[in-house]
């Protein structure tokens, strides 16, 4: 090897050895008669100190050397005359006896520092300097933690990782698909995975009984912050299982991640069922990190004469703990955030709580004292509380008041980033209407099953049909989703029919797996999780993009590579995607 140790691990114990090390040059100081350079690598960043008064050869070298160069030097362990505490090299400095530059490197574009100047698009330019700066190059370190825990977790319970391929077939089910021309067979196309679901399964039939892989999948979606095109899976089935099995052995992969890398024992997860998180959060990924739960009120609000109530399917509110304080301004504030049209509230209602033992709301024309009084108890409020009520169709308002609680949540510093609340989530319905093309959608996926108990309503009440499906949910945020699978091609094909696909596009697009089917399908049922958000959440970020080592941008582009870009006409031609006139 080049060097003899890292730019992070001498110390005092090493002091008199000769050493050589590699890095980056992270900044020089001369002071005339000596040169300070601090070299920096992954492990971290050690102090040289060139003594340029005695020798003009390192004098010469020592004064070319520019940020980011890469040099190799080598030296004696000194003791540090004023040491630096920060750092675990700081008590010791090498002084240089050779130095030889390994790579002159151009000035770069933006300070490779924890704290840069660069702006996010120069730094995605730069991705490879970008990666150079200790917070992002710590999170991919974490990454990789996790997925050796992952993988070590999994591999002692049995499960087999088995790759399955990337190059599929286009299925309507979910997101869009990315779609690749095949030159071989012209005018068709492969699509690339939302998900190895269906390899999964036919895994499953096949007798692995425990299968996982951490797998890039791909979904042609609008971007967000917790969104890329492509991004990373833990996917994961079984054979032979019931759904507790499944929940106990995803908590446990989950303890064992956050005990192995951020040394937290959590508590026993809380189940949650999906129509219980909508009642009391209206969110089915709830953020248990705070109460703040929903209060109904419709008992004890209609028929006073107030009509906003009174036409409302649901009255319904939140008691912002402590801040009755709030001004009129900070109220109308809020609100106005509120009708912004992503959320697209007309109106909000709230009552004081004040320190003083009254009560005033603003709606007093139509609700007394001793009626508020009434709203105070429902709310469980004391002196000092504001409570916050918007009314309106139920399922509409409580999606609204999800926001009001969230973002209360954040005023009120109730979402601490090293604070984790997981829970599961269960009992998801099966299916859910979809406006736009008037008929019902697999909320999970088509081969989720349904609760034995429920399938009779298949045909009478479809939306209230439950399935055994569950979701992991972190700080509310979805970490993971799986259910416990459909076996049998009767019930699949049922299943396709209440979907509405006629019996041939069933056979046409999913033939292969009912056929399956047919040889002898174990029951199965499995999960996957989001091994980005997962990192993301554990590094304590708020966007997936930093846990990713070259990711794309918001419309999708990697700016460094300029991709997606034109191909050329030959290339078109030779895929038959445009034929040259
Ligand atoms: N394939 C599913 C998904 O990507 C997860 C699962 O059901 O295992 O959401």
């Amino acid at each position: 090897m080049l060097r003899t140790h890292t730019c992070g691990e001498l110390n005092i114990s090493h002091l008199g050895q000769t050493v050589t090390l590699c890095g980056w040059v992270q900044k020089s100081r001369d002071l005339g008669g000596t040169t300070f350079i601090d070299v920096r690598d992954r492990y971290g960043l050690t102090q040289l100190i060139f003594n340029t008064d005695t020798d003009a050869t390192l004098r010469e070298k020592s004064r070319g050397l520019g940020r980011e160069f890469v040099i190799k030097v080598t030296g004696d362990v000194i003791e540090r005359a004023s040491k630096n505490t920060k750092i675990p090299t700081g008590e010791i400095e090498i002084a240089v006896t050779d130095i030889e530059v390994l790579n002159a490197a151009k000035l770069p574009p933006f300070l490779i520092e924890d704290e840069t100047d660069g702006g996010e698009e120069l730094r995605a330019k730069y991705r490879y300097l970008d990666l150079r700066r200790n917070p992002i190059r710590n999170n991919l370190v974490l990454r990789h933690k996790m997925a050796q825990e992952v993988r070590k977790y999994l591999d002692e319970l049995d499960f087999i990782e088995v790759e399955t391929p990337v190059l599929i077939k286009s299925t309507p089910e979910g997101a869009r698909d990315f779609v690749v021309p095949s030159r071989m067979n012209a005018g068709e196309f492969y699509a690339l995975p939302q998900s190895p679901q269906t390899f999964k399964q036919l895994l499953m039939v096949s007798g692995f009984d425990r299968y996982f892989q951490i797998v890039k999948c791909f979904r042609d979606e609008d971007l967000r912050a917790d969104r890329q095109p492509e991004f990373t899976q833990i996917d994961c089935e079984l054979s032979f299982v019931s759904q507790e099995d499944i929940l106990n052995i995803f908590e446990g992969l989950t303890r064992h991640l956050f005990k192995t890398v951020k040394g937290i024992d959590l508590v026993e997860l809380p189940r949650m069922l999906y129509s219980d998180a909508m009642r009391l959060y209206g969110s089915d990924k709830p953020d248990l990190r705070f109460g703040m739960e929903f209060v109904e009120l419709n008992d004890i609000v209609k028929g006073k004469g107030f009509s906003i109530f009174d036409n409302a399917e649901l009255v319904v509110g939140i008691n912002a703990k402590g801040c009755a304080g709030y001004t009129r301004k900070q109220v109308d504030e809020l609100t106005e955030w509120l009708k912004r049209p992503q959320i697209g509230v007309t109106g909000m209602i709230y009552c004081r709580y004040n320190e003083d033992g009254t009560l005033k709301s603003s709606v007093d024309k139509f609700y007394n004292e001793d009626e508020l009084t009434n709203w105070a108890a429902a709310f469980n409020a004391e002196k000092g509380d504001l409570m916050l009520i918007l009314a309106g169709g139920a399922d509409k308002v409580r999606k609204q008041l999800n926001e009001l609680r969230l973002e209360m949540g954040n005023r009120l510093g109730l979402r601490d980033k090293n604070t984790f609340a997981p829970l599961w989530v269960v009992d998801f319905p099966l299916l859910e209407w979809d406006e736009e093309s008037g008929r019902y959608h697999a909320m999970h996926h088509p081969f989720t099953s349904p609760k034995p108990e429920d399938i009779a309503m298949l045909d009478t009440e479809p939306g209230a049909v439950r399935a055994n499906a569950y979701d992991l949910v972190i700080n509310g945020t979805e970490i993971g989703g799986g259910s416990i699978r459909i076996h049998d091609r009767g019930l699949q094909s049922l299943m396709f029919k209440h979907l509405g696909f006629s019996p041939e596009e069933a056979q046409k697009q999913f033939g292969f797996l009912m056929d399956a089917f047919e040889y002898g399908a174990p029951p199965h049922g499995g999960i996957a999780f989001g091994f980005d958000r997962l990192a993301s959440i554990f590094a304590g970020l708020d966007s997936i993009r930093d846990v990713i080592a070259f990711p794309k941008n918001n419309s999708g582009r990697d700016v460094m590579i300029d991709s997606p870009s034109t191909i050329a006409e030959a290339q078109m031609t030779e895929l038959k995607i445009k034929t040259t006139v």
